[in-house]
């Protein structure tokens, strides 16, 4: 059997001890067993987030969570703006547009980096009260500056979805006034793929509207984890591996995370460019979460993955929309480490030659580990 190797944004790999814990016998979700683990998940989100406020736990992926804050938010016809500067800024506007939503888009050409200021003279001009923006753009790899973006808002609420950076690169939800924060079990925070979170501001629930979603229903969830109970059945398994997960994210401190990230970038970047390859990320310390780049003269995208997958076990990520064709992206989310992207880059050399493409050889990885080696300084 091949060894198989994932280098994706999420899903990415789970550690074995969360992946022993959701293999743990089910418990009852209602009986003690389970209460223990929920509590202790949900003070632990809390953490992560850098919130005091609640952080509801669903059972789905992270565009559930996504969904969720469009339905509780809002009624029919209500204009909203949606920031979009690559696919999941595009999902937002898709699930405006599902629930009847007046979308006023802010757009930016994938690749590009979100203008606060832009952003706040777009959001005063047009009158709206409800922003919704992507903190890390998976599909592209900028990370935007929301705590600048929600500075630039004001009063407006800003929904962010942190889907691929929580646990990545810092989010201090209350710090920065971040009115909701979406995020997702399978990237950073080293779960299996079927948890989804949201984080909503106290200030906010007074004036909810109800909600147009029963099954995400924030007042529901709320209430119920408030008793450590859950409206509905939960994953009581990946609630479990959560729980582990964020004791080691927690044990290991977010700033180690975080200086991680930025360590990781920093080699994919050094790697890739020693092969002779251009970045389509930005290549800066911004760009944390998932290196973005472009394939050489001659070699498309999804042959280049499909032969990195059949003959070497190795499984990258696709550009998505119009990039597809050309870009491909190593994730460096979550459980990983300087070894991975190692072995992404060598990887990626040796299957660019098999593919006929004129690369440097033999300076990737070396590049990246020196790169790896400066620490990050504040
Ligand atoms: N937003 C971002 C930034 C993402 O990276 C993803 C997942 N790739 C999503 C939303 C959607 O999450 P899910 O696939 O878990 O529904």
């Amino acid at each position: 059997m091949q060894k198989r190797y994932l280098f994706t944004p999420g899903p990415t790999p789970v550690p074995p001890e969360v992946l022993a814990a959701t293999a743990e016998p089910i418990v009852h979700h209602r009986g003690l067993d389970f209460r223990e683990i929920y509590e202790r998940s949900l003070a632990r989100l809390g953490e992560v987030y850098c919130t005091s406020s609640p952080v509801l736990l669903f059972s789905a992926s992270g565009t559930g969570a996504m969904d969720s804050a469009v339905t509780n938010l809002t009624a029919a016809g209500d204009r909203v703006a949606v920031v979009v500067a690559g696919a999941f800024g595009e999902r937002w506007t898709k699930i405006c547009a599902a629930y009847g939503l007046d979308v006023q888009r802010i757009d930016y050409a994938w690749g590009e980096v979100p203008d606060p200021v832009e952003i706040g003279s777009a959001v005063a001009e047009s009158g709206v009260d409800l922003v919704f923006c992507t903190q890390s753009e998976t599909s592209t790899g900028v990370v935007a500056d929301v705590q600048a973006i929600k500075a630039a808002v004001g009063e407006a609420t800003l929904v962010v979805d942190a889907v691929s950076s929580l646990g990545a690169v810092p989010l201090e939800t209350d710090a920065w006034e971040i009115d909701v924060a979406v995020s997702g079990s399978q990237k950073a925070l080293m779960c299996p793929p079927g948890l989804a979170m949201a984080s909503v501001a106290d200030h906010l629930w007074e004036r909810l509207p109800s909600s147009r979603s029963f099954y995400f229903d924030w007042r529901a969830t709320r209430k119920a984890q408030e008793a450590f109970d859950s409206a509905f059945t939960p994953a009581v398994s990946l609630i479990r591996g959560l729980d582990v997960a964020l004791g080691m994210l927690l044990d290991a401190g977010l700033e180690a995370a975080f200086e991680r990230h930025v360590r990781l970038g920093r080699a994919t970047r050094a790697g890739v460019k020693a092969m002779g390859l251009e970045l389509f990320s930005p290549d800066d310390d911004s760009s944390a979460v998932v290196t973005a780049i472009r394939t050489p003269e001659g070699i498309e995208s999804p042959a280049l993955l499909r032969h990195l997958r059949e003959r070497h076990g190795v499984t990258l990520a696709p550009g998505q929309g119009a990039l597809k064709p050309n870009v491909f992206r190593i994730g460096h989310i979550g459980w990983f480490d300087i070894f991975d992207i190692a072995a992404a880059l060598a990887a990626l050399e040796l299957a660019l030659t098999e593919l006929g493409a004129d690369i440097e050889r033999g300076a990737a990885v070396g590049r990246a580990f020196e790169a790896y080696e400066q620490h990050v300084t504040a």
